[in-house]
């Protein structure tokens, strides 16, 4: 019935050329309600919230409930956009205000909106409502209460899920590259470790970085596959490191927030392990992803720091960290974000920041390795600060395995 409203409110808008919005409301959080108090009081809940989303909206008759928790809002003719505006406000935002109140139990629910009007984002009923729900996705993923429409959407979203299948793609033909960033003693050079850093060979294009496709992997899931790839994939270089004689480094992996919120992590870890012998894996864990859930985090991290993996907080000072919490967590070292690095030598507090960090971690024992280090004269003020380690352009940017081969056979041979 309102697609058919829809279509009466387009034929009646052409001839005084007005315009038309359509809204797609999604109740934020109603999964929990579902989840935590029922599918009685569900049904209760989506009726309360139908009842304020038409006692607020201008045009009662013109709305309407198109899935669980999906809400279709339309207004015909109207003169101009502060109208729509207020609406839209009081509507979304509002509305949701104050708490829902439903058999007994209190609790805060909210709205988020994508809106597409007539003429301009659409000349037909599936063509707005196609592209509502383009602004509703955009809405989401940005946590704004509303988005309008805008053309490069749905080229987004197309680019989007074009990704994902080529990553899909990627994971079964082994597209997935590693490449290793050596890290140095600041004093002294000598090599501490590698790190290794995950790349996509595109067949269609060169090297793809991380930051294009990590996001995609992550919010598909696909990252826990990819992700253990990368652990056994360095186990398998260092095992043929070993093979050529050479001395195996220590080598840190990335792990995301997705994996390490996973049950089944740890066991993960101690099964790769068990079957390597003599294994020298590291990993790096961001900041901001730690303190998510605290407790939790030390308790997996003290099982993995048991097996011998060595743990580093990455990104160091771009999170929010406790710094009770801090002298907890089994970690070893903390890893200075580039971002603080590259604008040390330019402004006072970044080089306050970075001094201080080297300052707390070792007053809790911990060492601290900079990131991003590109300038002999960064270098030279890390190593008066007494930073630990250096990682950087300066030194090496990353490089294929057999590269890292070479490079541990010329140490070898200088030393
Ligand atoms: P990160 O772990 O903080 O890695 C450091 C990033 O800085 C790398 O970018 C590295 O190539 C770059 N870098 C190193 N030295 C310099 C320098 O001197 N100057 C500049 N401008 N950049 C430098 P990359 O390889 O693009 O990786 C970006 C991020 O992607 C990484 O940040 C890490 O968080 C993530 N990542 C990489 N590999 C993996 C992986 O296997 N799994 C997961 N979950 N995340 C990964
Ligand atoms: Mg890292
Ligand atoms: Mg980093």
């Amino acid at each position: 019935m309102l697609d058919e409203r829809l279509g009466q409110l387009l034929q009646a808008a052409v001839p005084h050329e007005a315009r038309v919005a359509v809204l797609l409301v999604d109740i934020r959080r109603f999964r929990f309600v579902n989840e935590t108090i029922g599918r009685q009081s569900d049904d209760n809940t989506i009726r309360e919230c139908a009842r304020r989303l038409r006692e607020s909206w201008p045009e009662q008759d013109n709305v309407g409930r198109i899935a669980s928790d999906r809400f279709a809002l339309l207004l015909g003719e109207f003169d101009n956009e502060s109208e729509l505006l207020l609406a839209i406000e009081q509507t979304v935002i509002s509305t949701f205000q104050t708490a829902f109140t439903v058999d007994g139990h209190t609790f805060s629910l909210s709205a988020v909106a994508g809106i597409a009007l007539f003429p301009e984002d659409g000349a037909d009923v599936d063509t707005l409502f196609k592209n509502a729900e383009a602004a509703l996705v955009q809405a989401k993923a940005a946590s704004e209460p509303y988005v309008f429409y805008q053309p490069q959407m749905n080229a987004r979203m197309a680019h989007t899920l074009l990704l994902e299948s080529k990553m899909r793609g990627a994971l079964e033909h082994e597209q997935f590259v590693l490449h290793y960033q050596p890290k140095v003693r600041t004093h002294g050079a000598r090599i501490a470790g590698f790190e290794a850093l995950i790349r996509w060979k595109d067949p269609d294009g060169g090297l793809v970085g991380p930051g294009e496709f990590i996001p995609i992997l992550e919010e598909t899931g696909m990252i826990n596959e990819v992700g253990l790839w990368a652990l056994r994939r360095v186990l398998r270089d260092q095992a043929e490191w070993r093979k050529r004689g050479l001395d195996v480094p220590r080598v840190a992996v990335n792990v995301s927030a997705v994996q390490l919120r996973r049950r089944d992590f740890t066991e993960q870890m101690r099964s790769l392990l068990a079957n390597n012998a003599g294994q020298a894996l590291d990993i790096e864990i961001t900041e901001s992803l730690l303190m998510e859930d605290i407790e939790g985090s030390i308790e997996k991290l003290e099982e993995i720091r048991d097996l011998g993996v060595k743990i580093a907080i990455d990104d160091f000072g771009t999170g929010y960290s406790s710094l009770s919490y801090l002298s907890r967590l089994p970690v070893h070292a903390l890893k200075i974000d580039r971002s603080f690095i590259d604008g040390m030598l330019r402004a006072n507090e970044n080089m306050s920041i970075v001094s201080s960090v080297i300052s707390l971690a070792h007053a809790l024992k911990l060492k601290v390795i900079a990131e991003g280090v590109e300038t002999d004269e960064q270098c030279r003020v890390l190593q008066e600060l007494e930073c630990d380690e250096i990682q950087g352009y300066l030194v090496s940017k990353p490089m294929p395995a057999d590269e890292v081969a070479r490079m541990l056979q010329q140490n070898a041979l200088a030393a």
